[in-house]
C-alpha cells in the first residue's frame, strides 16, 4: 500500500539563509544511513524529504530514518497520480486497516489542498472523504474530530495526490555537522554515552576518546566502549574513537601523590589530555557525562578542579539530569545494555578508599609539582590507537 516515506523537519525550517545548507546536510545523512537499502530515492518538496519505498521494507527504513537527527517525524505514505477518485479510495483502504488490525473506533481527516485549481476547498474535501469512509465503514467507526483513534491526512497536490494515517516521532533536533565537531570522552558506563548523543543530536559531530589501564583493564573492556561508540555511530554517521592508556600516569600519581587525590588527578590529566587530542582534531569542545553530586569526583568543588585544566568549553548535558532520567535515555537510544554489562575501569584500578569529596585547587596543583605532567601527556598520547567506528 505505501510507496512512499515522509520526514518531516521542524527546527531547520527558520533558520533564514542557512536553511538550504541544513535541508541539503539532511538529505545526505538521511541518505547515509539508508545506504544498505537499493534503490532509495531521497528527495526534497515543498518543505518535506521523501524517500522512495521501492522493494525494500517501510518499517525498516522508518527506523534509521528516525535515527537522523534534524528529522522530527516520520510517515508511510502513498503518492498517487493528481486525482481526486484515487485519492478516496486510498484513504478508504487505509481507514479500513485501522478498523481492522488496530481497533479503531474513531477518526478524523484533515486536508490540505497546494493545487488551488482543485475544486473543493480543505475542509471541504475533510468532509467528503470522511462521509465516503463513514458510508462504508459507518457501522465500525464514528467521527471525532477532538481525540481521534487515527487520523486521516489526505493531500491534493499540483503533480500528486498524497495520503497517510500514522506520524512516527522523530528525536528532532539538528542535522549532524552542521555545528562542528566535539570530542567526548567515552568511558564504558551509562553517563557519557548519553552525553555524547544529547551534544551530538545539536548538529555536533562527535569524537571519542576512552582511557584504558590495560593491561590491568581488559581487552574486552576496550571492546565495550566500541560497542558503545558504534550504537552512537548509528546517529552519527561514524565516531572516530581514540584509545589512550593511563597506566603510567596512574603509576606515576601513586607513586608520587596522596592517594586520596588518585581520582581527581587522574580527571586533570584525562582532561588535559582529551583537550590536546580535541585541537589536534579540530573539536571545539568537550562532552562528559558528569552529573552533579553523583560520585565523589562530581562535587561542585571536584568539578572546578577539573575543569581548571582545559581552556575550551566542556559540555556536560547530564550535569542536572537525575541518573533515572539518564537510565531511561540511554534505554531508548540503545547505549543501556551495553553500558551495564560489567567489565573493570581504568578509574578504579587504583581506587582511593577515600577519595578527597572537596578537592582545594592549590593543593592538587602541589601534588602535581611532583610530576612531569607535559611528558606524561605527550607519551600518553604517543601511544594511543585510533579507529573509525561505523555503524
Ligand atoms: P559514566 O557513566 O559516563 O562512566 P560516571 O558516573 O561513572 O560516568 P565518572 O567515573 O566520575 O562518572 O566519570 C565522569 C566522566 O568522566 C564520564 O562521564 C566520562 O565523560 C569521563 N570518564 C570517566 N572515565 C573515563 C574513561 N575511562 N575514559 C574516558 N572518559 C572517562
Ligand atoms: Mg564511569
Amino acid at each position: 500500500m505505501y510507496n512512499i516515506v515522509i520526514a518531516r523537519y521542524g527546527e531547520i525550517g527558520v533558520k533564514g539563509k542557512n536553511r538550504y545548507v541544513f535541508e541539503n546536510r539532511l538529505i545526505k545523512n538521511i541518505k547515509n544511513n539508508l545506504k544498505e537499502f537499493t534503490k532509495l530515492r531521497v528527495y526534497k518538496d515543498q518543505a518535506r524529504i521523501y524517500i522512495d519505498i521501492e522493494d525494500n521494507d517501510y518499517e525498516e527504513i522508518i527506523q534509521q530514518v528516525k535515527k537522523v537527527f534534524g528529522v522530527v517525524s516520520v510517515s508511510p505514505a502513498t503518492k498517487l497520480e493528481a486525482d481526486y477518485d484515487l485519492l478516496k479510495k486510498s484513504c478508504l483502504e487505509m481507514a479500513t486497516e485501522k478498523v481492522e488490525f488496530e481497533g479503531a473506533k474513531t477518526f478524523k481527516v484533515e486536508s490540505k489542498r497546494t493545487d488551488k485549481r482543485f475544486k473543493l476547498t480543505s475542509p471541504q474535501m475533510s468532509q467528503d472523504i470522511g462521509g465516503y469512509i463513514l458510508s462504508n465503514l459507518g457501522d465500525k467507526l464514528k467521527v471525532d474530530v477532538n481525540n481521534p483513534d487515527f487520523v486521516v491526512y489526505a493531500e491534493m497536490r499540483e503533480e500528486n495526490a498524497i495520503c497517510y494515517v500514522d506520524k512516527f516521532q522523530g528525536y528532532g533536533g539538528l542535522p549532524i555537522g552542521t555545528n562542528g565537531k566535539a570530542m567526548v570522552l567515552l568511558s564504558g558506563g551509562i553517563d557519557s554515552p548519553v552525553a555524547a548523543w544529547l551534544v551530538a543530536k545539536r548538529g555536533v559531530e562527535i569524537e571519542a576518546v576512552h582511557f584504558h589501564s590495560y593491561p590491568f583493564t581488559s581487552e574486552r573492556s576496550k571492546e565495550k566502549v566500541k560497542d558503545l561508540a558504534r550504537v552512537l555511530a548509528r546517529y552519527c554517521g561514524k565516531v572516530t574513537m581514540h584509545s589512550v592508556n593511563l597506566l603510567p600516569i596512574q603509576k606515576n600519581i601513586n607513586q608520587n601523590c596522596p592517594q586520596e587525590e588518585m581520582t581527581i588527578l587522574s580527571r586533570r590529566f584525562m582532561m588535559r589530555i582529551a583537550q590536546k587530542i580535541a585541537k589536534e582534531r579540530n573539536c571545539t569542545a568537550l562532552i562528559t557525562g558528569e552529573s552533579i553530586g553523583q560520585v565523589a569526583s562530581q562535587t561542585l568543588e571536584s568539578l572546578n578542579v577539573t575543569n581548571a585544566v582545559v581552556d575550551i568549553p566542556v559540555f556536560r548535558p547530564c550535569i542536572a539530569m537525575d541518573k533515572t532520567d539518564i537510565v531511561s535515555l540511554a534505554k531508548d537510544i540503545g547505549t543501556f545494555e551495553i553500558s551495564i554489562i560489567p567489565e573493570e575501569d581504568c578509574c578504579t584500578v587504583f581506587l582511593p578508599k577515600n577519595p578527597v569529596i572537596r578537592p582545594k585547587l592549590e593543593k592538587i596543583v602541589g601534588s602535581e609539582l611532583k610530576l612531569d605532567v607535559e611528558s606524561l601527556i605527550n607519551e600518553a598520547i604517543e601511544n594511543m590507537e585510533s579507529e573509525r567506528i561505523e555503524p
